[in-house]
């Protein structure tokens, strides 16, 4: 994401990967928002479990949710989880298609509701990055 964006929130702690998470991590530092699909019985689900929450496979492998994603719940933090994190910030959970759902945050400022269709990218502030969404002009 280019520009002033704001995103990462300033002062925001920043994520730890695990072992599990470590694949998703590594799609943002390559600009790729990924997902775990379970190999036994092809579901995606996010985020990464030991076992598929569908089959309890437990092999995974990563892809690509890509970009286009709708609004399927949203809150607005006007409370700042850590000093100096700047409020009020909209946090989204976006589902893509195939049905995952990945939390990210608004990037701007919009009257968001269900279903709205949405831009997925990756925004990155001293070497965090994190899933960011904007709204798209919805046409239909
Ligand atoms: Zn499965």
């Amino acid at each position: 994401v280019s520009g002033a964006a704001g995103l990462p929130l300033p002062g925001m702690p920043a994520p730890a990967a695990d072992e599990l998470s470590l694949p998703f991590w590594e799609g943002l530092a390559a600009g790729e928002i990924r997902a775990p699909r379970c190999t036994a019985c092809g579901r995606p689900h996010f985020p990464v479990l030991p076992a598929c929450p569908f089959c309890g496979g437990r092999e995974r492998e990563w892809a690509s949710v890509g970009e286009e994603a709708r609004v399927f719940s949203w809150i607005v933090v006007r409370r700042g989880v850590a000093p100096g994190v700047p409020v009020p910030y909209t946090v989204v959970l976006a589902e893509f298609p195939g049905g995952v759902r990945i939390p990210g945050n608004l990037d701007g400022e919009a009257a968001l509701r269900a279903d709205a269709p949405l831009r997925a990218a990756v925004a990155t502030r001293d070497g965090v990055d994190v899933v960011v969404y904007r709204a798209v002009a919805d046409r239909g």
